[in-house]
């Protein structure tokens, strides 16, 4: 099932989705960049490889496994009661998203995960290869939360594929350099997460860092009031005040990061 449902027509997908976002990103520009696109490039790939590696061969086959697994445990919401297939798969993609924005809080409040999530904040520029610059730490630590919530909700493994491809276009999406026409925006952000809601998370300042935790739909920051959209793009610094020196963020040091003493925000006297 994962080589047809996420090999095939995932990749195939997602392939997509980046090929159109860079190029659009590249003609429609929504902030100007900082450092050089191609130099970023390389870093994110690298940084990128064991995660991708990790989320193909660990990460998958483990959600895939947990779901059907499920099926003969019947654990979960999915099982407590009767409703057709196409009700419960909904369900079970929303309540799903809703761990994500959850567990995203949990990247950034504590200390051991900040440590791993920290590595993709580092990004100077935000454009549609920082959707790559994961950790590997970040997705092993994923795998337990992210684990419990497929038992949890008692989702399918069909809907677990269809759920992590349409998280990985949402993070490719978000994350993009790409300037959306802005009343466009404004109504799609309604409902999902848009790359100006999700530039002002990347944002130096805390206060609209510890915003903006949402994935794939939006409505999980209004419903907790963790929702920031009154800034103005231009004027966000991308990246986390204590690391803002771009020499210091080459790809070996951001594999080493966690495993490093980390600096405290306020010691940029970035508390606000
Ligand atoms: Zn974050």
């Amino acid at each position: 099932m994962i080589r047809s449902i996420y090999d095939i027509y995932g990749a195939s997908i997602l392939i997509i989705v980046f090929i159109t976002l860079f190029l659009i990103e590249t003609k429609f520009q929504l902030r100007k960049r900082v450092q050089s696109r191609w130099k970023r490039i390389i870093i994110n790939i690298i940084v990128s490889i064991p995660s991708f590696a990790l989320l193909r061969f660990l990460f998958i086959p483990i959600m895939v496994w947990l779901a059907y697994e499920n099926t003969s445990w019947h654990f979960g919401l999915n099982y407590l009661f009767e409703a057709p297939v196409w009700l419960k798969a909904a369900i079970a993609f929303i309540l799903l998203d809703y761990s994500n924005y959850l567990w995203h809080i949990i990247l950034h409040k504590m200390p051991l995960m900040w440590r791993f999530h920290l590595v993709h904040h580092t990004d100077l520029d935000l454009d549609i290869t920082t959707a790559f610059r994961f950790h590997f730490g970040e997705l092993i630590g994923s795998v337990f939360f992210r684990g419990a919530a497929v038992v949890l909700t008692g989702i399918s493994p069909l809907m677990v594929l269809i759920y992590e491809i349409a998280f990985e276009a949402a993070n490719q999406f978000q994350h993009s350099n790409l300037k959306l026409p802005f009343r466009f925006e404004k109504a799609l952000n309604k409902m999902i997460v848009t790359p100006r809601m999700h530039g002002i998370h990347h944002s130096m300042k805390k206060r609209e860092t510890d915003s903006n935790f949402s994935i794939i739909f939006s409505f999980w920051d209004r419903l907790h009031n963790t929702i920031k959209l009154n800034v103005i793009q231009d004027e966000i610094v991308t990246g986390v005040a204590v690391y803002p020196d771009e020499k210091e963020l080459t790809s070996g040091n951001l594999l080493k990061m966690p495993f490093t003493k980390i600096r405290e925000w306020e010691e940029a006297n970035c508390v606000v």
